[in-house]
């Protein structure tokens, strides 16, 4: 942690106020940093300081930025170690999980640059009306991005967006959880010196009234992170009228019908629940097994569940596959919801305790109810329960029955039924046969529904257009004198009008 609390960067240093907050490794339990509060006056100078630099890096071609972003990745990955480093110690993940998020900015940073040129180029509209006319739109960046972040993927969800507003033009503004900061501030480190404007990228830190000085002063916010915390930001944000991208909570689903593959889909299942310990909004929170094959499937999970160790992320990276979960709260709500299912009636089949410190064991449950919280609200932590159903039908209307819709995912040997039946889930992705790879995926959209998102969509052009406000442009191609429609109107204007829509319009349909 050698450099970090001696950043460089004026946004992240001098606090006046003088207040701090500390960071904790979840693993060990030591005190990593200590690092600003930021004001909202700082926070409004951070923005500022970075629409200066937007302006400058608004006005480079396509080619030049992207220049600057590979010339950044390229120092990324040169860094790998320490970015790593720095993310298992505040996170607690596996270090081959932290590579993992490494990896995936690293990709779509070239999908991103390498799509630009398309995706922001603007393009003709053929009119069918008005011949007389022609009409383009075009994309200008909307200028300082507010980015807000969780602490469960400090890089592929503080930056898999900052470096998608960048590429379109803008500058950004990280304000990274307040439980994980030190992956943003070492990724901003290493911006310096590859070309960017200086500003451009800032991380501002400190606790969620920070986050509400970001919503105060950027020109758009992409929040990731709670509901609640959701609704807030929406709020704050309606009083300057200011776009906001919700990316927020989930209850994901998951139903096994009788002709699975029942060992892929058991192997999905607890990578689906337990990666990076369950603290993942896509993760299965909830499975449905058909009956026929209900006691096999949970047999199943079972032995691979008993199979995965759970230990400090240091040392070998090969020997560990779930780390200690992130932070106190986060515990506390899988602890509570555990003893809520106890007390109503479930079965523990393996887990069902915490080890030492933060550490909680990958817990499968059965005999589960639909009153119970583990079934009811995000878990966000590494506990499985199991429903048995009678048929699809019956997994589909208990599936659906939430307030989340963010991910889902459905298990059969029949590929055609399996997507005939996602159709009929209410989420915003459905895997078939998968679970939560989609996310990776560049070029398709991702994004909920329902409690759990709103505006929000990363994949293909919406990845770079969202952070873009659209302009039409329209343009008389003839020069008439006067126009048909033009005050003061002709005499003849009305009945022309009357003629047209009769003429276009009036045909009967029965
Ligand atoms: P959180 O809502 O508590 O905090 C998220 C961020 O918002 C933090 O940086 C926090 O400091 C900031 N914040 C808090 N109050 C604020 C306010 N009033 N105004 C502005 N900013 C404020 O969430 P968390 O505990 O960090 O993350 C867990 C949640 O995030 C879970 O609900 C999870 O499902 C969700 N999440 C969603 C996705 C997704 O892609 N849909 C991904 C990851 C996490």
């Amino acid at each position: 942690m050698d450099t970090l609390e001696k950043s460089t960067s004026p946004a992240t240093t001098n606090p006046s106020s003088g207040a701090t907050f500390k960071v904790y490794n979840p693993a060990t339990g030591e005190q990593l940093a200590e690092l600003p509060v930021m004001t909202p006056d700082q926070v409004e100078q951070a923005v500022r300081r970075a629409g200066t630099a937007q302006k400058e890096w608004a006005a480079l071609s396509f080619n030049e930025r992207r220049k600057v972003m590979l010339r950044w990745r390229s120092k990324l990955v040169a860094n790998k170690e320490k970015i790593v480093e720095t993310l298992v110690a505040e996170n607690g993940k596996p270090p081959l999980e932290a590579l993992m998020e490494l990896f995936y900015l690293a990709d779509v940073i070239g999908y991103y640059c390498a799509q630009a040129p398309r995706f922001l180029k603007g393009y003709k509209v053929p009119l069918h009306l008005l011949k007389t006319k022609r009409a383009r739109v075009v994309y200008h960046p909307v200028g300082v991005v507010g980015v807000i972040s969780p602490w469960n993927f400090p890089l592929l969800l503080g930056f898999g967006d900052a470096l998608a507003a960048l590429v379109a033009g803008n500058a950004v503004v990280v304000k990274p959880s307040e439980v994980t900061p030190l992956s943003a501030l070492r990724l901003v480190e290493l911006a310096e010196g590859v070309g960017f404007p200086p500003g451009l990228l800032q991380v501002v830190t400190g606790w969620g009234e920070t986050g509400g000085s970001l919503v105060d002063n950027a020109d758009l916010i992409a929040f990731t992170g709670g509901t609640n915390t959701g609704k807030k930001v929406m709020e704050r944000a309606s009083r300057r009228l200011v776009p906001v991208l919700l990316e927020l909570g989930g209850k994901d689903p998951m139903i096994v019908l009788k002709d699975a593959d029942l060992d892929r889909a058991a192997r999905g299942a607890v990578a689906g629940a337990f990666f990076n310990s369950g603290q993942v909004c896509i993760s299965v929170e909830k499975l449905f097994v058909e009956a026929p094959v209900y006691d096999v499937f949970v047999a199943k999970v079972v032995e691979q569940v008993k199979r995965l160790r759970l230990g400090s992320p240091a040392g070998d990276p090969s020997n560990r596959d779930l780390g200690p979960m992130t932070y106190q709260g986060q515990l506390d709500i899988v602890e509570q919801q555990v003893a809520d299912a106890r007390v109503k009636g479930a079965h523990i089949l393996t887990g069902g305790k915490r080890g030492e410190g933060l550490f909680y064991e990958p817990t499968v449950l059965t005999n589960v109810t639909p009153d119970m919280l583990v079934m009811r609200e995000e878990t966000f932590g590494p506990l499985l329960p199991i429903i048995k159903v009678k048929d699809a039908d019956e997994a589909l209307r208990l599936a659906n029955a939430s307030n989340f819709g963010l991910s889902s995912s459905i298990w059969t040997g029949d590929t055609s039924r399996g997507e005939a039946l996602a159709q009929k889930l209410e989420a915003g992705s459905t895997c078939v046969n998968d679970v939560f790879i989609n996310y990776i995926l560049p070029e398709v959209p991702f994004g909920g529904i329902k409690d759990s998102g709103l505006g929000y969509r990363h994949g293909g052009a919406d990845s770079l257009r969202k952070f873009c406000r659209p302009q039409t442009i329209l343009t008389d191609r003839f020069g008439l004198k006067s126009e048909p429609i033009w005050l003061p109107y002709g005499k003849k204007v009305p009945k022309l009008l009357g003629f047209a829509l009769n003429l276009m319009y009036k045909r009967k349909y029965s």
